[in-house]
């Protein structure tokens, strides 16, 4: 069983089991901020990012809202770079080899989902390396592969911001992963692995073969990425251990998330909400990874 240990690592007391997502990422956000004013001292320039919105989708114009709103309270400069629906995929990539040459622009990033006619991958694969927010370009996913990471995918990293907030040691202990999503489930199965952790990793086939429910049940730490509501039976949960859930549904007009929660908190140790888990940290990971992008440009 895993013991409450407080999010030790920025000082924040826990008075529950649940995992406040914006407690985690007001500190994050304060410590990068802090960073920033010492970048721009040293410097006298801040991390610039563009990010590039094609069409209006609501999710996707919710999402760059934030953005800014995030990156204006840590001092970073933030521009949305706009296009209309129905732009050739040729333009928008013109656009990315622009930004990619100008050495003003530390850090960008493709919102999605695009239109149909925009080849998101190659489009994805076409920012630099260097300059890639979300850390999905190939080569970065490369990098992380092998252990050599600077740039890691946003909500993996926040799923391990809030892993360690609770100060448990991984190593050694089950870690179970539900749903292997380029972007999400992978990835995150990679930087468990990285702290020790025997992962497993689950998807569509464990759950038609039956088998959810026996991996779910000896996880010391469940994350679940899958996007449907109530995959998870709040009864599955080993009692005290970590759960983890990015899953977004819409049910009734509300948010929630992948696993029951009312039953699954009276189980867990500690566990997330949906909403206000991990996306109010998705978003800050996004701007952590702008300016480790800042301080490898300019060579700090
Ligand atoms: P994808 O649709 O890309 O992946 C879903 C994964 O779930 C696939 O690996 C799929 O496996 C697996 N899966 C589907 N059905 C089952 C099942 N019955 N049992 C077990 N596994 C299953 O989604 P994403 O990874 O992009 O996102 C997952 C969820 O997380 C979504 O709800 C999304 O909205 C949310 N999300 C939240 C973020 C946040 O910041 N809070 C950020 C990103 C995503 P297979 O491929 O084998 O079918």
């Amino acid at each position: 069983m895993i013991n409450q240990a407080g999010h030790a690592q920025y000082g924040i007391n826990i008075m529950s089991n649940i995992l406040d997502g914006k407690v985690l990422a007001q500190k994050i956000k304060d410590s990068l901020k802090e960073e920033v004013s010492i970048l721009k001292e040293k410097t006298g320039k801040v991390p610039r990012m563009v990010n590039l919105i094609i069409g209006d989708q609501h999710g996707a114009c919710a999402y760059a809202k934030s953005q800014k709103k995030v990156a204006e309270y840590i001092g970073i400069d933030y521009e949305l770079a706009t296009f209309s629906k129905d732009i050739p995929c040729a333009e928008v990539k013109e656009a990315l080899i622009k930004l990619n040459k100008d050495p003003s622009v530390n850090g960008i990033m493709i919102h999605k989902p695009v239109p149909d006619q925009i080849d998101y991958p190659v489009l994805a694969n076409c920012v630099d390396v260097t300059k890639d927010l979300e850390g999905i370009n190939i080569v970065n996913i490369g990098k992380m592969m092998l252990g050599h990471t600077h740039i890691i995918p946003c909500t993996p990293a926040a799923v391990m911001e809030h892993i360690k907030s609770t100060s448990v040691d991984l190593k050694g202990k089950e870690a179970v992963v539900v749903g292997h999503s380029n972007i999400v489930g992978k990835p995150l199965s990679l930087l468990l692995l990285k702290e020790h952790a025997t992962v497993t990793v689950c998807h569509v086939a464990t759950s038609e073969a039956g088998k959810l429910i026996n991996h779910v049940q000896r996880a010391d730490i469940l994350v679940v990425a899958v996007g449907r509501a109530s995959l998870i039976k709040g009864e599955w949960i080993k009692k005290g251990a970590i759960v983890i859930d990015v899953g977004i549904n819409h049910v009734d007009n509300k948010i929630v998330g992948d696993v029951e929660f009312d039953k699954a908190s009276e189980q867990a140790g500690f566990i997330t909400p949906v909403p206000g888990g991990v996306g109010p940290v998705t978003v800050v990971m996004l701007m952590q990874n702008g300016i480790e992008s800042f301080k490898r440009q300019n060579s700090l």
